[in-house]
């Protein structure tokens, strides 16, 4: 009887990236020893690429013939995600090219994506244990919308030439990106005791960064339709014709995505952004719930929500709040809206800029990657990309 079989499904087939440098340096194994046999298991054909050099997944999803793949898979931190953006985001078919549903397999050390994926599918925290589960929902195929942010980078000393890049988790100024960044040379010793062993030494002597912090609140975006009072549904439209005005043909045939909403670089914010300027612990913009596995910053942040969660923390907060912070994103309460306070002031935005004013260099971040320092202002492209999840 026919109407009991299951129907026949294609075959898929992934192009699967492999960082062997990532978190301990384990993605190839984890590739061997799980992600290998599920797919097997799941009829799943791969065809595997382990990266040679840092930039080599940007390269080669900027060159890779998509019509042939139903996806590519990321066996790697958020690192090698944010490379394979900029690669597909660098094609003339950037419009399509997005769209390409990627799957993430957390073998990194910073895996944030794969822990927002698997927290908006489960609600669970503590998070089940992550590598299953981003597995699981790969191989079930379902393919969800994601916000990008552009950021808009420049060196110090040539604002006027700024440079478009990507992300997907978003940008850190202060205290997180000096530990993740300065605790590079400790990456043998895993993410979580490199992290705690900076963050002490860093809690014990904290740097403050003197920032112009200017943004465009959720809340004022008249041009966007969008509100936090409106329904899913009707924000969700908002969304879809935003995003059909938000590219414009730039030559005769290829189109570029318009940053609508960033003021050239060097000329001052419209009146409709608000502007703090002050001594800074650290300013972050972020497009996910988890900024690590273990670490929940924003609880209510929503992947494809059209929102940049801006969360400014003053160099006056004093430490205990600060641990309080720190206990909140490990026992998932996390950071909204209702626990601001004079230090530490978390608000949803389309827009933001960050002018630092220190002579000598800060680490600036997106998605874990080292940007260049100078100026920087990020947009949120809501829905623009895709991966697999619920
Ligand atoms: P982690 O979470 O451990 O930081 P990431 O996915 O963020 O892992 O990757 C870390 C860095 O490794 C990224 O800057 C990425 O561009 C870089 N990278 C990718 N492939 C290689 C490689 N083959 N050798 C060295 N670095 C690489
Ligand atoms: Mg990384």
């Amino acid at each position: 009887d026919q109407t009991d079989c299951i129907p026949e499904i294609e075959q898929r087939h992934f192009v699967v990236y492999i960082n062997p440098f990532s978190g301990r340096g384990k993605a190839m194994q984890i590739y061997k020893d799980h992600v290998k046999h599920v797919f097997c298991e799941a009829e799943i054909k791969s065809t595997v690429v382990k990266t040679e050099y840092a930039g080599h997944a940007c390269k080669l999803s900027k060159e890779i013939e998509l019509g042939k793949y139903d996806g590519i898979v990321i066996v790697s931190g958020d690192g090698l995600v944010h490379e394979v953006i900029n690669g597909l985001m660098d094609r003339v078919d950037w419009e399509q090219a997005i769209k390409t549903p990627l799957g993430i397999v957390p073998g990194g050390s910073g895996n944030a994506l794969a822990a927002s994926i698997v927290y908006a599918s489960t609600g669970h925290h503590p998070l089940p244990d992550v590598l299953p589960s981003s597995l699981f929902e790969i191989c079930r195929g379902k393919i969800c919308k994601v916000d990008i942010l552009a950021m808009e980078t420049s060196d110090a000393s040539h604002v006027k030439k700024a440079k478009i890049t990507y992300g997907i988790l978003g940008t850190v100024i202060g205290l997180i990106s000096d530990i993740d960044i300065e605790s590079e040379r400790l990456r043998s010793l895993g993410s979580q005791t490199r992290m705690l062993l900076y963050a002490l030494m860093r809690i014990a002597t904290m740097r403050r960064y003197n920032l112009t912090v200017s943004f465009l609140p959720a809340m004022a975006d008249k041009e966007f339709g969008l509100s936090l009072e409106t329904s899913a549904e009707q924000n969700d439209n908002a969304i879809h014709n935003a995003i059909k005005e938000n590219y414009t043909a730039a030559g005769d045939a290829t189109e570029t995505l318009v940053n609508d909403l960033l003021p050239p670089l060097d000329e001052p914010v419209p009146s409709t952004w608000s502007v703090s300027q002050g001594e800074f612990l650290q300013v972050t913009g972020v497009n996910l719930s988890h900024i690590a596995v273990d670490t929940i910053l924003h609880p209510t942040k929503k992947r494809s929500d059209g929102l940049l969660f801006l969360t400014q923390i003053t160099a006056n907060v004093n430490r205990r709040s600060l641990l309080k912070l720190w206990d909140s994103m490990e026992d998932g309460t996390g950071l909204t809206e209702r626990d601001n306070s004079s230090d530490v002031v978390v608000t949803p935005c389309r827009a933001f800029r960050i002018v630092p004013h220190s002579k000598h260099s800060e680490i600036v971040t997106l998605d874990g990657e080292k940007m260049p320092y100078g100026p920087f202002q990020c947009q949120v492209h809501p829905q623009l990309g895709r991966v697999f999840g619920t």
